[in-house]
């Protein structure tokens, strides 16, 4: 299993690192997501934390609405302009999802996006020119 989930608690010595042995799962939140506990300092975790659902400014249902837009074909800067989140910061976060295409892709498809358009997706980062 390639599960990413990470201590998230700055004090605890496992902070951020990925040491399996370390979580454990434990029990679902309410919306049934998996959570997870840190076996160290006993913080729970919940799945979406670490991946391309966690974002510190934005919620989880920002971030998929953005992509679902991104997917559809609507630029960045009218995704900007609707969702009031920098083009910029939407990139980041596609960035960060390309990183595990796998578990991103899972994750996509549970939030009812079709293949075409997780591969849009894909696609639109490949577009992106270096500067
Ligand atoms: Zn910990």
């Amino acid at each position: 299993m390639s599960t990413q989930i990470v201590c998230w608690n700055e004090q605890c010595i496992y902070y951020k690192k990925l040491q399996d042995a370390t979580i454990h799962k434990f029990g679902f939140s309410r919306k049934g997501t998996q959570r997870y506990q840190c076996k160290n300092c006993k913080k729970t975790i919940t799945e979406t934390k670490g991946t391309i659902f966690y974002s510190k400014h934005y919620s989880e249902e920002t971030i998929i609405e953005c992509f679902k837009l991104l997917a559809n074909n609507n630029s960045l800067v009218s995704i900007e302009r609707s969702k009031q989140v920098q083009g910029y910061t939407i990139l980041l976060w596609l960035k960060e999802a390309a990183k595990n295409k796998s578990q991103a892709s899972g994750l996509l498809a549970q939030h009812n996006f079709t293949e075409n358009e997780i591969s849009r997706l894909w696609g639109y980062l490949l577009k992106q020119k270096p500067k």
